[in-house]
């Protein structure tokens, strides 16, 4: 049987920006490839499709683990789009990381869910700034469980009113859910934010969210 080989845009270690284990040391493994194109995407060569390398999933598994550091996270692009190569090498993964996989949400998780249990899944809700509102597969809130957080990326008062609209769907199924400005909209737009995010906490336990990355400027 011929093995499938993962198109690779880039390793690299840092903090985790985002999600329930923001500021946590962290290997990275970004994918190449993505099925969407989100007007401020701040992955553009990875989604685009640039490929440095088409690797086996040993050798990836190899790479991200060779950093030594129990956090792995495999990003995008969009990771599912490569779901078997992917799934090979998570079963070649040491069993004592901790790893996320985080997804657009266009695509079903609860393959990747049912094989990997241990999994956490950081899943975007695209909003009408993205230009991709109606990309999210709704089936995804059954799979989602504890290990698992969505993330709304908003960039102006429409999204915000979107936001506003379809949480309840998440808090049906008590998510997680983070709050996250767009980064290049700066302080204004983040307290306005932080407003909503306050507002809303009587209806629902969001959580605001800043990329820490782009605040300190690393990876
Ligand atoms: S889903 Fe992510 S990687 Fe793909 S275009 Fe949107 S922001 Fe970029």
């Amino acid at each position: 049987m011929k093995r499938m080989k993962l198109a690779v845009h880039s390793f690299f270690a840092s903090l985790q920006g985002e999600g329930c284990f923001i500021g946590v040391p962290t290997a990275f493994l970004r994918l190449a490839q993505c099925n969407l194109s989100c007007e401020w995407c701040d992955a553009y060569e990875a989604a685009t499709g640039s490929v440095a390398e088409m690797l086996s999933p040993k050798e990836t598994a190899q790479r991200l683990a060779g950093y030594g550091v129990r956090d792995l996270c495999i990003t995008g692009g969009e990771p599912l789009l490569q779901e078997e190569p992917l799934a090979e090498m998570l079963s070649l993964l040491p069993t004592d990381r901790r790893i996320t996989i985080e997804t657009n949400g266009s695509l079903p998780i609860a393959r990747l869910r049912a094989r990997f249990p241990a999994l956490f899944f950081s899943v975007d809700w695209k909003t009408p700034s993205s230009g991709e509102e109606d990309s999210f597969d709704t089936d995804n809130l059954l799979s989602l469980g504890e290990r698992g957080w969505l993330k709304f990326v908003v960039a102006n008062e429409s999204d915000l009113d979107f936001v506003a609209s379809c949480v309840f769907r998440a808090a049906h199924y008590d998510i997680e859910v983070f709050v996250s400005p767009v980064f290049e909209k700066g302080p204004a737009w983040f307290s306005t934010v932080a407003a909503f995010v306050l507002r809303m906490s009587t209806t629902f336990p969001f959580r605001f969210q800043l990329q820490l990355h782009k605040v300190l400027g690393i990876p």
